[in-house]
């Protein structure tokens, strides 16, 4: 059984791009009750290891959320913001936001924006754009500066809530599932283990361009990586499956396949899954995708990446929603698979 009170922990911390730690520090005490080596690098991607035979294999799962942050304050004491990552502003309007200002402190507020009653026409058929929204603290410039800065971050303020026993929805799934299940897939390895050194990082910074894969991967030189995120389900009304494939929520977790992915990694994937009776999706990438995987697979002479992803509905969103049973699938499909790979090398791995 995976463990959710820790997930529901993990969720619960405020961790956008830049600005992990607190979610790290979480991720880095439940990975020092299993883990032979638990350490962080100088860019604040944190390992977590076991084993210390062939291959080495890197689990890779951003620890980073999409965030906001202080642009300016003006002399009422409204906040303009800057997303840290991929927005769509339509999602921020009316919501409350939960900010780290000076010592830690949490400080909250609103979203706010013009009412219905005194939009113009014109202006209720258009897309909000951020510099429209602002935050109200209910503080004056005074008060509020003594608390926030400029450059300081903040989330949206949801945590995790299981709607039915399986489905899961909460802001920032995108990716602290991720990061939840390699250290899950560590711990489960931990307990029936083979010759490969494996090695869990929670990454930071993937959602303003997958630096963090960058540095972690260069770094820990592995001989495989995984990356694990989420993907675009497309089980809910409006989704053309002809343009983006069939994906489901409960239907496992998902195979990419692609350029971006090793062809030798994703048939031992593959054959690990039909072992081990977890059924998995295949999703077609045909180019580089936009996850550490990508940064990975390109790192060095190049390391052969595969790209496991939990299907999840209204990504990026305080409600991103995925079925805790694809991540229980994951988590054992890397278990297994780790296992799998025991004693092989890199040239294991040469596509063809
Ligand atoms: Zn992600």
């Amino acid at each position: 059984m995976i463990n959710k009170d820790f997930l529901l922990k993990l969720l619960s911390q405020v961790g956008p791009s830049g600005d992990e730690g607190r979610v790290s520090r979480v991720w880095r005490e439940e990975a020092e009750k299993f883990a032979k080596k638990v350490y962080t690098d100088t860019h604040g991607n944190t390992y977590a290891e076991f084993g210390d035979g062939k291959p080495t294999l890197m689990l890779a799962g951003h620890i980073d959320e999409i965030g906001l942050m202080v642009q300016y304050i003006d002399d009422n004491g409204f906040v303009y913001i800057s997303g840290v990552g991929g927005w769509d502003p339509q999602v921020l309007v009316g919501q409350r936001v939960r900010f780290i200002g000076k010592d830690g402190k949490v400080v909250k507020g609103v979203i706010g924006r013009k009412p219905i009653h005194i939009l113009k026409p014109e202006e209720r058929d258009k897309a909000v754009k951020m510099e429209e929204l602002w935050v109200d603290f209910g503080m004056t410039k005074e008060d509020l500066e003594k608390v926030i800065s400029v450059g300081d971050y903040g989330v949206l303020d949801w945590d995790g809530e299981f709607l039915t026993d399986f489905r899961l929805v909460s802001r920032a799934l995108d990716d602290r599932i991720g990061a939840f299940i390699v250290l899950e897939a560590l711990k489960f390895y931990a307990q029936n283990p083979g010759e490969t050194r494996v090695v869990a990082v929670a990454t930071v910074q993937e959602e303003i361009g997958l630096r963090g894969a960058k540095t972690s991967s260069y770094f820990l030189n592995p001989d495989i990586a995984i990356a694990v995120d989420v993907t675009v389900a497309t089980d809910y009304p409006g989704v053309d499956k002809r343009t983006i494939g069939d994906i489901k929520l409960g239907g496992g977790p998902v195979l990419a396949k692609g350029p971006n992915i090793n062809p030798v990694v994703f048939e031992l994937l593959l054959e690990t899954a039909r072992e081990e009776g977890i059924t998995v999706q295949i999703e077609a990438s045909p180019r580089g995708t936009p996850t550490d995987a990508n940064f990975i697979q390109m790192e060095r002479g190049g390391i052969p990446t595969a790209l496991i992803s939990i299907p999840c509905r209204y990504l990026h969103s305080p409600s991103e929603m995925v079925d805790i049973r694809d991540v229980e699938g994951a988590v054992k499909l890397i278990s297994s698979f780790a296992r799998k790979i025991s004693g092989k090398t890199k040239e294991d791995f040469i596509p063809w």
